[in-house]
């Protein structure tokens, strides 16, 4: 089981690679560590397991974050609606974007970034994102074409952006007037 001490921080130098394709069909270890990225997400946001495991809440993951530099990355998140995007995700690309850009009002947070930032990101606003999907109930890796917006946008983009090396940090800007806020105070009452 994965717990913070496996989460590489801010000033390690492997945040910053670009990460590498991964062959498909999925290695029996390329699905342990996209199954490893996945459980943490789900766990970080139990309570109980907040507290026994010092986990830090997390809606997504990426492998190079825990030193793997290889495209994979877990999401789990809900939308403004209650919709699940639950994912384990194997070379994911942004196949289309919008040209308006959307921020979360109250700035990001990575689990690789342990002080409290100022500033906000700019994301597009609407994507369409091609890739493989691992679904471990069948054991079937299959492709999959998702169009996304607004917050559950952001984290894919955000979660994209570790497998090229990038961090929010390095996208921070005081004011961002051609972009507009998603409305952050909806999602937190789930
Ligand atoms: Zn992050």
């Amino acid at each position: 089981m994965l717990t913070m001490k496996d989460v590489i921080k801010e000033g390690n130098l492997n945040l910053h690679k670009i990460s590498k394709d991964v062959p498909i069909p999925l290695s029996k270890k390329d699905k342990s560590t996209l199954l490893s990225l996945h459980e943490y997400v789900v766990n970080s946001t139990n309570e109980e397991m907040q507290k026994n495991y010092d986990f830090r809440p997390s809606v997504g993951i990426a492998a190079p974050q825990i030193n793997i530099l290889k495209r994979l990355t877990a999401i789990h998140v809900k939308d403004l609606d209650g919709i699940l995007y639950s994912y384990m995700l194997i070379n994911p690309v942004i196949t289309k974007k919008s040209s308006e850009l959307v921020y979360l009002p109250g700035g990001e947070g990575c689990l690789s970034v342990d002080r409290k930032t100022e500033g906000l990101t700019p994301r597009y606003k609407e994507i369409t994102l091609e890739s493989y999907a691992y679904l471990s109930q069948t054991d079937e890796t299959i492709k999959i074409k998702l169009h996304l917006s607004g917050y559950v946008g952001i984290i894919f983009q955000h979660e994209i952006d570790h497998l090229n090396g990038i961090l929010y940090t390095q996208k921070l800007f005081s004011s961002l007037p051609s972009a507009k806020p998603v409305f952050e105070e909806l999602i937190s009452k789930d």
